[in-house]
């Protein structure tokens, strides 16, 4: 804690102390305020401004300090100062107090609370930020909750303050009223039990719920309005369809079988989407070749005095293909069938909420899942279309090998075709328009990356922005513009690689009006519902993550939300997200990594292990790399994680299963790794990590300890 917290700490709690140790509390007693009534109003009479001035202050104080009192001095209101200023005044003491109680809570607590149960808290934080105000208008209304504890509370919380103090200002309102109107008459008064009757509490109890309810309703009648064009069916053909068989479209219909829900997947083009058929399995399989051919250059460094590889690009990517065709089986029409699935080879095109038509048959379905994916963006460059190009979705037909490639993107598909091409012998040049390749990962990191393709003959030229396309006396030229000036590359032929963008249109979505995001992406709620509840989305076509294992993911939630939202309902979460770039030095991250963590403003400790140090990466000739991780500052709760280096996609795992679990660096640490692995490098971290938070004054003492023991 901050040496200013301590201080607001102390303070509080001298404060409080006095009040019982002087024993202040009896001032605030329905008898003595009685027995000094009289005198009170005399003094009212001759001093009207500081009396109303003490009075206020007192209340402040009182509410502040979430001291007992605050009724009686309500009901002293009443009693001294009338039904109408006895309520101005204590109703704007009150929300002050509240409000300075509030603020003493977030100023000393909600750091330390959040950072240490952010995870857990996330649902909750997420609620109050949607729907915090109705929350503390119910709170404030009903009189069970006693009101210091909602203060401290609410402090700890995201709810703003300006927020916070009119909803409390409103909502204690009624209560004021009452409570000072029962002041009025304070000779009448015996018990303070008795000025609320079970009705009046009743009444609150219902007042403060009516907005939350009424809130609810018009979800309930918003929801149901967008049906309202549409003549649902009696029965339904299936529980779910699902469109796209891709990864998010196969996770899907694999758990509605699961759970023997009647499930339709419904493909237009090949089973197993993008990943396996123009994706993620292709260019691993390419990348696979591309860095044999790169290690057959390296021999010399594991001690041979020549290695030669005779190749053909086309036998590579007929190898390609044939891996394609042996992952085929795992997304076949074959395997979901037997599964359970009714697998549809066709185009969907959704008809209303509860209709699907494909090869001219209606289907009706009580839930869709839309998991129709996304493609390659190919930007609106003069001359592109004349010029030719390849995207993701077009280069797998190439046999060929290009002698001059231009790559167009500095991306993760760009990074990893660029070097795959580079290592068959194209002459590649990589065109990016920002100041970086990798721009999502931290700017050392992407240096390494630029430096190996640089040192493997790859010509990345970066603050380059594409301009035009030419084709000079059979030439094919493209004109950038970098610092002002025109750069001119002449090339074979080149990959687009410069985004992806969701597929979203002519499949129905434009007739039923889903509206798309910014980032052209399906607009969906956290349980990945569209405006209809019973249609979802989940994948590329829903983002925000455009990732195989992200696809699978979001799908499960989309399932099961679409089989039993009735039930219940599963927000998507989102806190441990992982991947990697398959480029040498492969880059695999999860959770924050520093320019993230600078953005939002996240206080974070960095750790680093040079894998250069590693006794099985030196071994393999693969001695370069790093992990770096972020922390909470003086804990070992990992923010997040980078790795770079041979494997660490797959070293990154053992993070990604700290972070998901809350599992700190000490835990890591006290694992015992396999010696030698490139995986020690994530104990090696976490003990640099320690070494630096190692306890000094302590240690001092205990290097006295073993001298003393010395003799
Ligand atoms: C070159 C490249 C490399 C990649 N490498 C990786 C990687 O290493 N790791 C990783 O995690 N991710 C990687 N990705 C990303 C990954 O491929 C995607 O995130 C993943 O495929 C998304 O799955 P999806 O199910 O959302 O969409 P898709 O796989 O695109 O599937 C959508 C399916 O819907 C079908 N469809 C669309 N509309 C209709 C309709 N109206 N009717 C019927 N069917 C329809 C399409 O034909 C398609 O088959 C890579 C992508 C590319 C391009």
């Amino acid at each position: 804690m901050t040496k200013g917290r301590w201080l607001l700490v102390v303070l509080i709690a001298v404060l409080v102390a006095a009040y019982f140790v002087f024993d202040l509390g009896q001032y605030f007693s329905l008898g003595y305020l009685k027995s000094q009534q009289a005198a009170i109003d005399a003094y009212y009479g001759s001093n009207p401004l500081q009396t109303v001035a003490a009075f206020f202050l007192v209340y402040v104080a009182v509410t502040g300090l979430s001291l007992p009192g605050a009724t009686i001095m309500t009901l002293a209101a009443g009693a001294i100062f009338g039904l109408l200023w006895g309520t101005i005044i204590v109703s704007f003491a009150s929300s002050i107090g509240a409000t300075l109680s509030f603020l003493a809570s977030r100023f000393v607590l909600k750091d330390s609370v959040q950072a240490k149960f952010g995870d857990k808290l996330r649902a909750i934080n997420a609620g109050i930020e949607k729907d915090g105000a109705f929350y503390l208008f119910t709170l404030r209304l009903v009189p069970a909750f006693p009101f210091f504890v909602i203060n401290l509370v609410m402090g700890l919380t995201p709810i703003r303050i300006p927020t916070f103090y009119w909803i409390s200002q409103l909502g204690m309102l009624a209560g004021t009223i009452v409570y000072v109107n029962a002041g009025t008459e304070i000779a009448k008064i015996d018990r303070l039990s008795g000025i609320l009757s079970p009705t009046l509490l009743a009444s609150f109890t219902l007042l403060g719920l009516f907005p939350l309810i009424a809130k609810k309703v018009l979800e309930l009648v918003k929801a149901r309005k967008v049906y309202a064009r549409f003549r649902r069916p009696r029965r339904f053909d299936c529980n779910v369809i699902v469109i796209g068989a891709g990864s998010a479209g196969l996770v899907s219909s694999y758990i509605a079988a699961a759970v023997k829900a009647k499930v339709t997947l419904i493909e237009m083009h090949r089973m197993g989407g993008d990943c396996l058929n123009t994706g993620c399995v292709p260019s691993k399989a390419l990348i696979r070749s591309a860095k044999f051919l790169s290690h057959v250059k390296r021999a010399a460094e594991f001690g041979m005095r020549e290695a030669r590889a005779d190749y053909e690009f086309a036998d590579v990517m007929e190898r390609v293909q044939r891996v394609i065709g042996e992952v085929e089986p795992h997304d076949s029409a074959e395997r979901y069938t037997g599964l359970g699935v009714e697998c549809i080879q066709g185009e969907a095109k959704i008809l209303s909420p509860w209709e699907v038509r494909v090869n001219g048959n209606v289907l009706t379905t009580r839930a869709i899942v839309i998991a129709a994916g996304a493609r390659p963006f190919v930007p609106p460059i003069a001359g592109i279309e004349q010029a030719g190009y390849f995207t993701s979705d077009t280069v797998w037909n190439l046999r060929r090998l290009p002698a001059r490639l231009v790559v167009l993107g500095g991306g993760p598909i760009g990074c990893e075709l660029t070097q795959a091409f580079a290592r068959f012998g194209s002459t590649v040049t990589q065109v990016e328009m920002l100041p970086r390749i990798m721009i999502r990962e931290d700017p050392e990191i992407s240096e390494m990356v630029l430096a190996r393709f640089r040192a493997e003959g790859v010509d990345v030229k970066l603050e380059h922005k594409a301009r035009q396309f030419l084709v000079e006396n059979g030439e094919k030229i493209l004109v950038c513009e970098h610092e002002g000036r025109e750069i001119r590359i002449a090339f074979d032929a080149v990959l687009v690689a410069v985004g992806r963008v969701a597929n979203t249109a002519g499949y129905g979505l434009e007739e039923l009006g889903i509206p798309v995001t910014k980032q052209r992406t399906v607009e969906t709620n956290d349980f990945l519902q569209t405006i209809y509840p019973n249609i979802y989305a989940c994948g590329d076509v829903a983002g925000p993550y455009q990732f195989t294992h992200t696809a699978s993911h979001q799908a499960w939630y989309a399932a099961v939300n679409a089989l039993f939202g009735g039930l219940r309902k599963f927000r998507a979460d989102y806190s441990v997200i992982p991947w990697a770039t398959f480029t040498e030095p492969e880059v695999a991250r999860v959770g924050l990594n520093e320019t993230e963590a600078r953005e939002k403003n996240i206080a974070y400790e960095v750790t680093t292990y040079g894998i250069d140090d590693l006794d099985r990466a030196i071994a393999d000739s693969e001695a370069h790399g790093l992990v770096k991780v972020l922390t909470v500052p003086g804990k070992d709760k990992i923010l997040g994680v980078t790795i770079v280096g041979e494997h660490a996609g797959d070293l990154i795992a053992e993070y990604i299963m700290a972070m998901r679990h809350g599992i700190g660096l000490n835990k890591v640490l006290g694992t015992i790794h396999i010696y030698p692995t490139m995986a020690e490098a994530n104990k090696y971290v976490a003990g640099n990590w320690k070494r630096a938070h190692a306890p000094q004054g302590l240690l001092k003492w205990v290097e006295r300890y073993h001298a003393w023991m010395r003799g």
